[in-house]
Formats: C-alpha cells, sequence, structure tokens
C-alpha cells in the first residue's frame, strides 16, 4: 500500500467512527433519526445499483422488490416466526441473492430495453405477490411489531449500526473496481463485444454484478424493516425502484459516494420543501425542477461532477523505472505440427446473405497472412466468426490445432486468440493503461505476481507500441492512430498464439501507416501469428508473405503474395483496376 492510500484509509476509518459514534450517542429528535434511518437503510439499496448500472451498465428497474424481500424476511421473520434479527436478515439475503441471480440468469441474455421490461414485470410480480398473498404476508396491511436484534433496541443505536453497515459496504462497493471482477464489470460496461474478446465471461460477470445488487437491496430493506417496525406493500412498489434509480444517477451512478449523496438528498429535499406545502403542488414543482436541473447540468451526477474537477489532484504518480522488454511466447495449446489456424468451409448467412460462404484457408505458424477483398466480401464477418462474436452457420476454426468452433469469444482468448478491431473498440472510461490490464487479464494468460504482474505486463505491451509514458491518461484523449496501437496493445498483452486486425491502417496518415508497418514488422519478428485485413496494398505486400481474397462472401484466391495479386480474378474483383488503386475503399 502506498502511503497516501494508508493514509487515505486511516481517514475514513476515523471518520467512520465518528459517524457512528454521532449517530448513536448526540441527542437527536425522532424526527432525525427517522430521516437519517431511512438514508442509510436507502443508501445501501443504492449502492447496489451503483454496481449493476454504475459499474456493470446493466439496468434494474426492480431496486424496490428486493429491497421489499429483504424487509418482508426480516419483518415476517421475527414477527411471525419469532427469529433472530439477524438470521431473519440473513436469510433476507439469501434469498435475493438466489431471486438476483435467477432473474439474471434468465434475462441477461437479452440486451437493454428487454431488460427493463423483464425487471418492471418481475417488480410488478412481487409487488401483486405481497398484497395477494394474505395469509402469509398479512396483504396491503403490512406486518408490523418488527423485532431489532438484542443490544441495540433503541433508535438511535441501531441508527449508530446502520451507518456502520453503510460504511462498510459503502468501502466495499468503493474498492470493487479496483478488483478483477469489477474490471470486467466496467470492461463490459464500456464495450460488451470487445469485454468478451479481451478474456471476459459476459455473461457470467453480468450475473454477478446483478445477484451483488440484489443482495445489497434485500440488505438495506432488512435494515429499514428493523428500524421502521413496520412495513408495507406501498412501501416497495415500481415508483419506489424509479426513487432508486433516480438517487443513483442524481448523485453519481459510478461510485458510492454519489449513491450517498443522491440518496440522502432526494430524502432530505422533499423533507424541508415541507414548508410549502400551504401551495398545493408546489413544492413538486420545485423538487422536479431542481432533480432535471441537477441531471441536465451535471450528467455524470453531483460526485462526478465533483470528480471530475479534483481529478488531476487525484492522478496516480508517474512510474519510475522503464518497464521490462514485451515477451510473447504463446505456449501452443494444440499437437506441434498443426497450423496456427485452420479454416474449413467456413460459412455465415445473415438470412438470405451469405456474408462468409464455404471458405477455406490454413496460416502457418509465425506467418503474416492477408485477408483482402472488397468492401462488403465478409473479410469482418469471417474476423467475427473466428473470434466467436458471430456462430458459425457450418463448417469449423481450429486454433493450433484446436477446434474451437462452439466456444464462446472469452474462451477462445483463453485458447490463444487475440484481436483488434474494424471501429475501434477501446473501453472510453478508462486509461491507457487500465485497457491493456484488462487484455492482459485472462486464464489463459497466468501472471504470476497479480496486479503489479497486470500492470507491468500492461506497461510492457505499451512500451512495445511506444505509448508507455502516456500510460494513465485516458483513451478518450489519444489520437485516432494511437487508440488503435492502443487496441493492439491490449491485445498484445493477451500473450496470444494468433493476432486478428481488422483494418490497422484505415484512417491513418502516411507517417502513421509507416510506423504501423514497422510495429507489425516488430511484432512478426518476435514469432507471432497474424491474420491481418487491410485495404491498402503497399502495407498488406510490404507485411504479408501470404493472402487469401474474398469476393462475395468466396474465397477466390489464396497462395503467396505475388502471384495471388497477379490473378486476373483478383484483378477484376477491384473493378479492372491495379490492386494499389483501391477503388472500393
Ligand atoms: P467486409 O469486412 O469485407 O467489408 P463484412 O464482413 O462487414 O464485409 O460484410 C459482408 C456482408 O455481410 C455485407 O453484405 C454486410 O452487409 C453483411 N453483414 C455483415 N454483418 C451483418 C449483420 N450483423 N447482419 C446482417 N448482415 C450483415
Ligand atoms: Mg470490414
Amino acid at each position: 500500500m502506498t502511503r497516501r492510500a494508508l493514509a487515505g484509509s486511516f481517514a475514513f476509518v476515523l471518520l467512520s467512527v465518528l459517524a457512528v459514534a454521532a449517530a448513536t450517542l448526540v441527542p437527536m429528535q425522532d424526527y432525525t433519526v427517522h430521516i437519517l434511518v431511512q438514508t442509510a437503510t436507502f443508501a445501501i439499496a443504492v449502492f447496489g445499483l451503483t454496481v449493476v448500472l454504475g459499474l456493470c451498465g446493466q439496468i434494474n428497474l426492480a431496486q424496490a422488490a428486493f429491497f421489499g424481500f429483504g424487509a418482508y424476511a426480516v419483518g415476517l421473520g421475527t414477527a411471525d416466526l419469532h427469529l433472530n434479527f439477524w438470521i431473519a436478515l440473513a436469510m433476507g439475503a439469501a434469498v435475493t441473492l438466489v431471486m438476483g441471480a435467477f432473474l439474471g440468469m434468465t434475462t441477461l441474455r437479452l440486451g437493454g430495453h428487454y431488460l427493463a421490461m423483464v425487471t418492471i414485470s418481475f417488480q410488478q410480480i412481487v409487488t401483486l405477490v405481497m398484497v395477494n398473498w394474505i395469509p402469509v404476508t398479512h396483504g396491503p396491511d403490512g406486518v408490523g411489531s418488527i423485532q431489532r436484534p438484542p443490544g441495540l433496541q433503541s433508535s438511535q443505536a441501531f441508527l449508530g449500526m446502520c451507518v456502520a453497515a453503510v460504511a462498510l459496504i459503502g468501502y466495499l462497493v468503493w474498492r470493487l473496481p479496483q478488483t478483477p471482477i469489477g474490471r470486467a464489470m466496467r470492461a463490459v460496461r464500456d464495450n460488451e463485444l470487445a469485454a468478451g474478446v479481451a478474456g471476459i465471461n459476459v455473461y457470467k460477470v453480468k450475473v454477478a454484478a446483478f445477484a451483488l445488487a440484489a443482495v445489497l437491496g434485500g440488505i438495506g430493506g432488512g435494515l429499514f424493516a428493523g428500524g421502521f417496525a413496520y412495513v408495507s406493500p406501498d412501501q416497495f412498489s415500481f415508483a419506489e425502484s424509479v426513487v432508486f434509480i433516480t438517487m443513483t444517477l442524481l448523485g453519481g451512478v459510478a461510485s458510492p459516494v454519489g449513491a450517498l449523496i443522491g440518496t440522502g438528498l432526494l430524502i432530505v429535499l422533499p423533507e424541508s420543501l415541507r414548508f410549502l406545502k400551504s401551495v398545493p403542488g408546489l413544492y413538486l414543482a420545485i423538487y422536479g425542477l431542481a432533480i432535471i436541473l441537477i441531471i441536465r447540468y451535471m450528467p455524470d451526477g453531483i460526485w462526478g461532477f465533483v470528480q471530475h474537477r479534483v481529478r488531476r489532484w487525484l492522478a496516480p504518480p508517474p512510474f519510475t523505472a522503464a518497464p521490462a522488454e514485451l515477451v510473447l511466447s504463446p505456449a501452443y495449446q494444440g499437437a506441434e505440427t498443426a497450423a496456427a489456424l485452420e479454416v474449413r468451409d467456413l460459412a455465415k448467412h445473415f438470412g438470405g446473405v451469405k456474408a462468409v460462404d464455404q471458405i477455406s484457408f490454413s496460416v502457418g505458424r509465425g506467418e503474416v497472412h492477408a485477408l483482402i477483398g472488397p468492401n462488403g466480401s465478409g473479410k469482418t464477418t469471417t474476423l467475427n466468426v473466428l473470434s466467436g462474436i458471430y456462430a458459425a452457420t457450418s463448417g469449423s476454426v481450429r486454433l493450433g490445432g484446436r477446434d474451437v468452433t462452439a466456444l464462446p469469444p472469452h474462451a477462445r482468448t483463453a485458447a490463444g486468440l487475440g484481436r483488434t478491431f474494424q471501429n475501434i473498440r477501446l473501453f472510453r472510461s478508462m486509461t491507457a493503461l487500465e485497457n491493456v490490464v484488462i487484455g492482459a487479464e485472462h486464464p489463459g494468460n497466468p501472471l504470476a505476481g497479480g496486479h503489479a504482474a497486470l500492470v507491468e505486463r500492461a506497461r510492457s505491451a505499451l512500451a512495445f507500441v511506444g505509448l508507455e509514458a502516456r500510460a494513465n491518461e485516458p483513451v478518450t484523449g489519444f489520437s485516432y492512430g494511437h487508440q488503435r496501437l492502443i487496441e493492439i496493445a491490449r491485445a498484445l498483452a493477451g500473450n496470444p498464439t494468433l493476432l486478428l486486425l481488422d483494418e490497422p491502417a484505415a484512417g491513418l496518415n502516411p507517417t502513421e501507416k509507416m510506423e504501423l508497418r514497422d510495429l507489425l514488422r516488430r511484432i512478426a519478428a518476435k514469432g507471432l501469428t497474424i491474420l491481418i485485413i487491410d485495404h491498402d496494398m503497399t502495407l498488406v505486400t510490404e507485411v504479408a508473405a501470404r493472402i487469401t481474397v474474398l469476393n462475395f462472401g468466396r474465397r477466390i484466391a489464396d497462395g503467396g503474395a505475388a502471384e495471388v495479386l497477379a490473378q486476373p480474378e483478383v484483378i477484376a474483383a477491384y473493378l479492372g483496376s491495379e490492386p494499389d488503386v483501391p477503388a472500393f475503399a
């Protein structure tokens, strides 16, 4: 731990202890205690949304349902079953974990709008059950005489415990982005396709985020029930789910600090406007206007706004030692004699469009092989089938002799595939270094030494493409050409056996193209196998020894570079022009 981190942790613990002591000991009116218990317990549920929406980018419009689950578990558990508070709370947390994981597993293969609809439906079902399953839930009357834990009977002692829970859970959520699973969540939020190709099991990460959010909703709800001793279905309706989301967005979706600010504001603001009650509707209008103004002028929420202004003081210190030379030593998993890549009768149809039509080719180990063809001839689709983004309609793909045709993207990355995208797909909220760390971190690239080794590996990869000096800058600040280089570094950091490059030279100026050519030669000199798509015939002939040509999804030529480019059919495919005058570009 650095000195600064140590000082920060110390300050945080001190503040937390002071807050708990103040909540327990400072004399307060009942009303104030109520507001604070509500803020603390809501904040824990909003922390859940920080994880699922802020970190992982998945919408969850059922947080009030999970909150209600936890509240009813404590309510029914302590009042009807006479269980100890903690046991009831633990049961509530377990139930919400299972419900969250189940809801996530069944719906997270669906995209954005569907996910929103399913979570709304789930929320409505839970509310209906609370209202109508009267023998168990007591229906609309709700549950009363809810018990608190022994030793925390007084409102303020209970408040102190809630504040401690906020501090502890807030700390864990705050640390989460720096853990492997938290990094994976951020990558999924920033760019799902790139996350999969970087070796992340996207579905698993989403389910984990969803389940974690549900548990935090359940814990918040359980504490809420203990705080108020009475719960009823109307407290856990869809409208409350929307309030939770608003709290998250208002404070700043990406941080537990924002969650706490948003929660406090949305609870205190309406309360403090109550004096306007004499004019009906006025307080709601002011309240609504304030929220609209904040979200309009602070799109990253209040805390995001503040953070943006203090970021330069929080920038990590520059590295003092130069990184080690990048080692590319792909461990071939297949037979020693097998080609790096073997594509057999591969097809990909989109409805009636045969984007890739029964193509076969192979790439020898250590070779640079080019895949060329006019626009729309199926090159990118081929790459997407190779990397598992699309399932093949038929045919097979072997990587180092191993059949990977049925594997999802992250498993192919573990098996030795690395790639870049035609349209740059970086993780846009992260620095260059963080992007490359995610590329380095996958099960197929075991690095001894934990996070430090990952950072070292990522710095080596950035140094290899010439950008290590700017490692800690946000990727959005880099030029287009440099962003392409960061994508290449991200792929190299994963230590692939085969590197797939989709039009790396597109959009580069002549100087940058020459730098790219030199970089490709340096990669090839390290023995890495490359399959490159590009329109720049000068670049292709300078780096690639072998070429496969596609036209209308079919392979029309395959072999040594010079001989392929001389074939009449290839020249004809380029509208009769010389191949180095790409009329199609
Ligand atoms: P290239 O990379 O060679 O320019 P593509 O592989 O991007 O070509 O596209 C090949 C063909 O497949 C085009 O006709 C394109 O419209 C079609 N295509 C690509 N992706 C999809 C998709 N997701 N859905 C439907 N058609 C697609
Ligand atoms: Mg393409």
